[in-house]
């Protein structure tokens, strides 16, 4: 079925004789400084424009030099995000899955760094010769090509623009998008800005002055915002959002404040409420707009809002300063806990300190253990004790990736013998041979029809298992129980895989390879037999939760912690 939108755009192009289908594009910038929840603004506007039956896709485009942020520590970038197809993406487009349900493609993620060595691949190819390569036009024609990717396919293709206006790496794709906006029909694409305007307690005011700034920073640039969204800690009134109307150019229905939130799922409500997506649709001149069904969303707040209980889940892990390094972990737990009505309290807990002090006193106070994905060495023998605890005290436990490979290797020390059991990722740290690999850098492996080779000096980025393979699962295993299915897609992204030589000796003591890989080879989740709930999976499961769709491993998860507060 046409939808009100689409059959817009259609029309617009028959008489103008140009290409019909084309998606209608908002960008989305961020002024004045980091960190407004510019990913979020946009994740609820996608959300949004869904409820109203149109089709969205998200995309970002950052102006770091990193080809992408895979080779950047959690510390500085926090979480990479994984789409299907293999792509190490920024975590906003996490928050774009978890609002839109659409799941992201390599296509959906682009840097200054890719851009810049797409271009150069290019020059010497000879793919421009004779030619002097520049920023206009080169570069700012790869943006536009990677912008255009897959506009067929969808009503509004909403692109956001990684750090603020006026930093000098984000200025080729100011440019393209300038040109961009100028190439195309009018009215097919808008500008959304957001900006902060803070507030001076002193005097008891909110400035609009900096916003103004950022504004005319755009306007010095040849863009002009459409949407202005104010991020405010205090209420913004009415003559303040005229003025902002007035000094930026923009009619003040789209002057959207964005106050604070609860939580991050109030976003397509309160925006809503806000007027954002009016304001959208009233820039496109789509009018009448079609009417919003928000029921997805009113449910999600109600199961968050009207939880009975708390959870309280331990995360054993290394990245544990910064909170984003584990975002879509965070978020799938509250996601587990909507599933069960019940509020999840997750602590993080740095497991070096394992190293040093019993983890008993640290542990007993919590229903449930998780230990998460991570890389190196450091802290690996605190997560270890967290797993050997879990497993002895019949306290639920989820590995993630590294955590599962720790709890194969407690396994294998403690249960099956292997005493100096351990991971080669340590020995190729340390350039140092003191482990029995349990677990080991796999060279070959099979992705869909043909086979992935990878040498032990190969470079960093990019090489590793990445995106979604399927698994084949026992049917008399816990995890077929808990999906609900013996076949299943999941996300990857690690270098080391657990030995399947080991295998026969870890069943004999209760620890099960309860999915495998299609071909047989390659372990992907483990489970101990006679214990409440221990599972280990190979892959991220967090990256696919929705707090619509709550991951059904996380939904069991939280519930079998559960069962542990019944218990006390
Ligand atoms: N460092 C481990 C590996 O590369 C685990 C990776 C992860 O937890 N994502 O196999």
């Amino acid at each position: 079925m046409l939808r009100a939108g689409r059959l817009a755009v259609r029309e617009k192009h028959f008489l103008t004789g140009a290409v019909a289908d084309m998606a209608r594009y908002i960008f989305i910038t961020g002024g004045v400084v980091s960190s407004l929840g510019k990913g979020l603004a946009s994740a609820a506007l996608g959300a949004l424009l869904q409820a109203r039956g149109y089709s969205v896709r998200l995309r970002k485009l950052d102006p770091y030099l990193n080809v992408d942020p895979g080779t950047m520590s959690p510390f500085e970038h926090g979480e990479v995000f994984v789409t299907d197809d293999g792509a190490e993406t920024d975590l906003d487009l996490g928050h774009y899955e978890r609002f839109t349900g659409v799941h992201a493609r390599k296509t959906d993620s682009i840097s200054s760094g890719r851009i810049y060595s797409n271009v150069l691949e290019k020059e010497r190819r000879g793919d421009y010769l004779g030619k002097t390569i520049q920023v206009i036009p080169h570069v700012t024609n790869e943006i536009k090509d990677f912008l255009r990717i897959g506009e067929e396919e969808v009503d509004f293709m909403l692109c956001e623009i990684g750090g603020t206006v006026g930093d000098i790496e984000g200025l080729p794709f100011f440019e393209a998008i300038r040109q961009f906006i100028h190439e195309r029909p009018r009215g097919q694409s808008i500008l959304m800005h957001l900006t902060l305007l803070p507030y001076l307690a002193a005097s008891g005011e909110l400035k609009t002055k900096p916003t103004q700034h950022s504004v005319k920073e755009l306007q010095s640039i040849g863009l002009a915002p459409d949407v202005l969204v104010c991020r405010s800690e205090h209420p913004i009134p009415d003559r303040e959002r005229e003025k902002i109307a007035l000094f930026c150019n923009v009619r003040k229905e789209a002057v959207i404040p964005a106050y604070d939130l609860s939580t991050i799922y109030e976003a397509p409500l309160a925006y809503h409420r806000a007027g954002l997506d009016q304001a959208v649709l009233d820039a496109f001149g789509i009018s009448p707009a079609p009417k919003p069904n928000l029921d997805r969303w009113t449910d999600v707040m109600d199961r968050l809002t009207h939880a009975e209980g708390e959870v309280r889940v331990a995360i054993v892990g290394k990245y544990t300063q910064l909170e984003d390094a584990y975002k879509s972990i965070a978020e799938a737990l509250t996601h587990g806990g909507m599933a069960n009505r019940v509020r999840v309290k997750a602590e993080w807990i740095d497991a070096e300190i394992f190293e040093r002090e019993d983890p008993a006193p640290w542990l007993e106070a919590f229903h449930a253990i998780l230990v998460p994905g991570g890389f190196g060495e450091r802290g690996t023998e605190g997560k270890i004790k967290a797993a050997q605890f879990a497993r002895e005290k019949g306290v639920p436990y989820l590995g993630i990736c590294l955590g599962m490979q720790m709890a194969v290797i407690e396994a294998a020390r403690n249960m099956a013998g292997v005493t100096r059991a351990g991971s080669e990722e340590f020995d190729h740290e340390k350039g140092e041979k003191r482990f029995e690999p349990v677990v080991y850098h796999l060279k070959e492996w099979v992705q869909g029809n043909h086979t992935v080779s990878r040498k032990a000096d190969d470079d960093k980025g990019g090489t590793m298992r990445l995106g979604a393979y399927t698994a084949m699962l026992a049917a008399d295993s816990k995890v077929a129980e808990v999906y609900g299915d013996t076949t299943i897609e999941e996300r990857h992204r690690h270098r080391y895989e657990v030995d399947i030589k080991y295998r026969d000796r870890l069943e004999k003591c209760g620890l099960i390879f309860s999915g495998m890989s299609p071909d047989g080879r390659l372990p992907e989740i483990v489970e101990w037999k006679d214990h409440p709930w221990f599972i280990g999976v190979q892959f991220h499961p967090e990256l696919k939760s929705k707090p619509f769709a709550p991951h059904p491993l996380f939904a069991d998860f939280v519930r079998a912690a559960k069962e542990v507060e019944r218990l006390v």
